[in-house]
Parts: C-alpha cells; sequence; structure tokens
C-alpha cells in the first residue's frame, strides 16, 4: 500500500472528505492593544485596584503587558467623596471590544460595584476601556476611545507611564495631552507599583 502521489501530506489522516485547510473556530483573533482605566475610592481601594490589576491579567485570550504605579487623585464628581486611586492596566487582547467590556463589567460587579443613581458617585471599583487598538465607536454603551481622557488627569498621567507615544484615535499622543495638567500625587510611598 503505497501514498497516493496526487494527496497531499496528510490527507489519508484528515480522511477523504475533509477539506484541505480545516477552519479553527476556537481560535482567538489577532491580538489587539487595548488600555484600561482602573479607579477606586471605597473599601481599600489600594487592594481594588492591586486585584483588579491581577484579575485583568487573567482574562481569556488577554496578556497584561504593562500597569501603571497607582495614583491618588481627588474625585471628579460630587464633593464629599473621598480620593480615588487611579492606574491605567496595556492588555494584548484576542477579546473583541464588547466582550472585553462584558469582562470589565464582570470584574466590577466581583469587586461589589453598585451602579447608584448619582452620576460619579464613589465605588469599590471602575474600569473604563480608554482604548482599543485603532478601534473607534460612538454607541453611548461603549464610547471608544473613552470620552473622558482628553481631560482627566487621572488618566492621562498613569497613561503616559506606560504609554507615552500613543495616539489616542481622533485626540492625539499621550505626552502632548499631559502639557499644562495639574500633576497627580503618588497613591504609595515613593510612587511604588505594589
Ligand atoms: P465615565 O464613563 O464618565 O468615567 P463612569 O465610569 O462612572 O463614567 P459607569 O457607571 O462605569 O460610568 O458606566 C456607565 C456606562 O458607560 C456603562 O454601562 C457602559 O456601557 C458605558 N460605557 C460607554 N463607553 C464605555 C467605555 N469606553 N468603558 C466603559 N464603559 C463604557
Ligand atoms: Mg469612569
Ligand atoms: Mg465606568
Amino acid at each position: 500500500p503505497g501514498e497516493r502521489a496526487d494527496a497531499p501530506a496528510g490527507a489519508e489522516l484528515a480522511g477523504p472528505r475533509a477539506p484541505r485547510r480545516a477552519p479553527m473556530p476556537s481560535r482567538p483573533r489577532e491580538p489587539v492593544r487595548a488600555y484600561v482605566g482602573l479607579g477606586s475610592n471605597l473599601d481599600d481601594p489600594v487592594a481594588q485596584v492591586r486585584s483588579a490589576l491581577d484579575e485583568l491579567g487573567e482574562l481569556p485570550h488577554t496578556l497584561r503587558v504593562a500597569q501603571s504605579s497607582l495614583y491618588r487623585s481627588p474625585p471628579m464628581g460630587p464633593a464629599g467623596q473621598p480620593d480615588y486611586v487611579n492606574a491605567v492596566a496595556v492588555l494584548d487582547t484576542g477579546l473583541e471590544p464588547r466582550a472585553l467590556l462584558r469582562e470589565l463589567q464582570a470584574i466590577e460587579a466581583r469587586h461589589g460595584r453598585v451602579r447608584g443613581a448619582e452620576r460619579w458617585g464613589p465605588r469599590t471599583l471602575d474600569l473604563d476601556l480608554l482604548v482599543y487598538g485603532d478601534w473607534r465607536s460612538s454607541d453611548p454603551g461603549l464610547t471608544v476611545p473613552h470620552p473622558g481622557i482628553g481631560e482627566r488627569p487621572f488618566v492621562l498621567w498613569p497613561l503616559l507611564e506606560v504609554a507615552p507615544g500613543l495616539r489616542v484615535p481622533g485626540l492625539g499622543v499621550v505626552r502632548a495631552l499631559v502639557r499644562g495638567l495639574d500633576p497627580l500625587q503618588p497613591a504609595l510611598p515613593g510612587g511604588s507599583q505594589r
């Protein structure tokens, strides 16, 4: 029993009716570099942000490639709430944008995030998708790049640390966007990551 001269290598393993190139339905898409902003001002914000950074590193089809140090920032919304702790994580992800948002919301929920009536009220954890490659969306359910980036020191300073040359689609390069912004304090002595 010799090999058939016209059969492609490996054809006998795949069977006679198998297509030459079998589709690979479970193959993740090409990774996209995504930037996630983290914020917390309730229930030990430093611990909330640290554990959320860990959880971002465990998302499916996702590699956490960098994270900023932790910053302390005054609250943007209603007065009388505690200061925030903020950071930015850099992900290479095969998740499409809405799937990534669902994962971010699941992490928020695991951190006890309760969405109150008050806009920008205090929260245990906020995870915002800041940038997703070159992708742009004006859908209110998922607006990307995140519309607050240009005005928010607590987003731009940590972003400067991990991606100074990042061009935010429609906005500009991070190192230019931070010019003139008030500095932020580190959340931990010496600006330590951990
Ligand atoms: P802000 O988005 O101004 O920082 P917030 O983070 O407090 O405010 P949330 O209560 O966390 O707002 O989210 C409200 C809604 O925003 C969510 O239900 C989500 O669908 C929507 N949303 C739109 N664009 C984004 C984005 N880029 N990242 C995260 N959520 C987004
Ligand atoms: Mg937010
Ligand atoms: Mg949010």
